[in-house]
C-alpha cells in the first residue's frame, strides 16, 4: 500500500515552524503497521499544491493533506484540490453551525470570513474539528482520473494547527483507514524506551537473545536521542502478536537495566508514578541545571503529589542559607564537589521533610573548568533516609544539552533507586 503526505506551508519552507506532523503523522501511521513511501512539502501556492496532489494521486492509494483549511487568504488548500478535482464547493449547514457554537461557547463574535470554512468540496465526507473550526475533509477519488489504471484513491485533508490535527488523526481519521485499508493478516509493535546505555551497546546486548525470533520475522529497530534509545519491535503476519510479545518479554529480561518506558512515556512520567505509588515525596536542590529537573518533573501531570519542593541554589551563599551547606565544605572541596552534593542533597531532604532529595552541582561551561574540575563535571546526589549517595559524571555538551542530558541521569538516579536496582 502507498502513502503519501503533502504538507503544505510556506512557513515550513522559510524555517519558522518546525513539520512536526511529518514525524507525528509518519509515527503513528506506522505504529499501526502502515508504512508513508513519501512525504513531500509544499509551499501555499495553488500550483505548488496541484501538482504535489497530482503527482501523490497518481501514485499513492492513500493521500493525506496537511494545513491551509482556515480562513485566511494564504488558506487555500481545500480550494486548490476542489478545483484539480473538479468538485464545485458547497456551504455546509453542519459545519456553519459548528463555527457558529464554536464562537459562541467562547463569547466571541464570528468573523464572517470563517464561514468559508463550510464550503465543502462536492462528495466529501466531513470530520468535524473537536479543538478548532476548520473540518477535516475525506474524499474518496475514484475512478482516479492520475492513475493509469484509474484505480481509487482516497485523499484526507487535515487542518494544520497541532492540537486540532492530532486529537482528530486520532480519533477519527486512524479508525477509518483502519476499516477501508484493513492490514492483511495482522501487524503488531512495541516501542520500549532506554537510557543509560549507548545505541551501538543497546544492540549489541539485544543481538543474540533476538536472534531466533528475528529469523521468524521480528524486526528490530533503533532511534538514538540525547540520552536514550529507542527500541522498536515490529511483526506482519498471524504470529505478529506472539513475536513482539516474546521480544518484549526477552528484552526486559536482558536489559532490565536500562528500559524504563513504553511508547511515548518519559522518564519522569514513570518516575513521578514509581513516587506516588509507594507514597514517597522528593525534594529537589539544583544548581547548574537551574531548575530543568524542576522543569520536567512539574510537566507530568500530577506531579504535586510527589514534589515537595524545588530550589534553585546557584550561589555558594544561597547553598549554604537555603540548604545548610557547610562553609568548611565549600571552601575545602568548592561548590562541585562530592562532598557539596551530598550536604546539598541532605540539606534538602531535612528542610522539605521530604523521603527523598536529588542535588545536582556542576560546571555547565563554555567557561569555568579546570583541570581538576574539566568543563561538564557534575556531582549528582540522592539521599533517603538511609544513605547519601553520590555520583560523578562528566557531561560536555552545549548548555541545553548538558541540562537535559543532567536532569535524565539524575531521573535515573532516583529511578534505580526505587526499583532497588544499585546506581551506577
Ligand atoms: P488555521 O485555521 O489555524 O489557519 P490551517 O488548517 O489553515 O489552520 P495552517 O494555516 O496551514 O493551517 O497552519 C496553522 C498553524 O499550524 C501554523 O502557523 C503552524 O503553527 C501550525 N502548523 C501547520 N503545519 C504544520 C506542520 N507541518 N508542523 C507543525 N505545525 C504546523
Ligand atoms: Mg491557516
Amino acid at each position: 500500500m502507498q502513502i503519501e503526505i503533502i504538507n503544505t506551508g510556506s512557513e515550513l519552507l522559510l524555517g519558522r515552524v518546525l513539520n512536526t506532523h511529518q514525524q507525528w503523522l509518519c509515527r503513528q501511521l506506522a505504529d499501526a503497521g502502515y508504512e508513508v513511501t513519501r512525504q513531500v512539502t509544499v509551499a501555499d501556492t495553488g500550483e505548488a499544491i496541484q501538482q504535489a496532489v497530482r503527482e501523490s494521486l497518481g501514485r499513492a492509494d492513500l493521500v493525506i493533506t496537511t494545513g491551509g483549511l482556515g480562513p485566511t487568504a494564504d488558506d487555500i488548500t481545500r480550494d486548490k484540490i476542489a478545483e484539480l478535482l473538479e468538485r464545485p464547493l458547497h456551504e455546509d449547514d453542519s459545519v456553519v453551525e459548528h463555527v457558529r457554537s464554536f464562537f459562541a461557547r467562547r463569547n466571541r463574535p464570528m468573523p464572517d470570513r470563517t464561514r468559508i470554512q463550510a464550503m465543502i468540496p462536492e462528495g466529501a465526507e466531513i470530520v468535524q474539528n473537536a479543538h478548532g473550526t476548520a473540518p477535516g475533509l475525506i474524499i474518496g477519488v475514484a475512478p482516479n482520473p492520475f492513475r493509469a489504471t484509474g484505480d481509487r484513491s482516497v485523499l484526507i485533508m487535515l487542518p494544520g494547527p497541532p492540537r486540532e490535527l492530532q486529537p482528530m488523526f486520532t480519533a477519527q481519521i486512524l479508525p477509518m483507514i483502519r476499516e477501508q485499508f484493513p492490514l492483511l493478516g495482522g501487524f503488531a509493535c512495541i516501542t520500549l524506551k532506554s537510557t543509560g546505555l549507548g545505541e551501538t551497546l543497546m544492540e549489541e546486548l539485544l543481538e543474540n537473545p533476538l536472534s531466533g525470533l528475528v529469523r521468524e520475522g521480528l524486526q528490530v529497530g533503533f532511534c538514538a536521542r540525547t540520552g536514550e534509545v529507542d527500541v522498536r519491535f515490529a511483526a506482519n503476519g498471524p504470529n505478529s502478536a506472539a513475536l513482539v510479545a516474546n521480544a518484549d518479554l526477552i528484552a526486559r529480561k536482558v536489559g532490565a537495566e536500562y528500559i524504563f518506558g513504553t511508547g511515548e512515556e518519559s522518564l519522569e512520567q514513570v518516575v513521578v508514578q514509581m513516587l506516588t505509588e509507594a507514597g514517597k515525596t522528593i525534594a529537589l536542590a539544583e544548581s547548574c541545571t537551574g531548575g530543568y529537573l524542576a522543569n520536567r518533573i512539574t510537566n507530568v501531570p500530577g506531579a504535586s503529589a510527589a514534589l515537595v519542593s524545588g530550589m534553585v541554589t546557584y550561589s555558594n551563599e544561597s547553598k549554604m542559607d537555603l540548604l545548610g551547606v557547610q562553609k568548611a565544605t565549600l571552601e575545602q572541596h568548592g561548590a562541585v564537589s562530592n562532598a557539596v552534593a551530598g550536604e546539598m542533597a541532605e540539606g534538602a531532604r531535612a528542610r522539605a521533610k521530604s523521603d527523598y532529595a536529588i542535588s545536582i552541582t556542576g560546571i555547565a561551561g563554555p567557561t569555568g573548568g579546570t583541570t581538576e574540575k574539566p568543563l561538564g563535571t557534575v556531582y549528582i546526589g540522592l539521599a533517603s533516609a538511609d544513605e547519601i549517595f553520590v555520583q560523578h559524571y562528566l557531561n560536555t555538551f552545549d548548555r541545553k544539552t548538558f541540562k537535559f542530558v543532567t536532569a535524565q541521569q539524575a531521573l535515573e538516579m532516583l529511578r534505580r533507586r526505587l526499583t532497588g536496582l544499585i546506581p551506577v
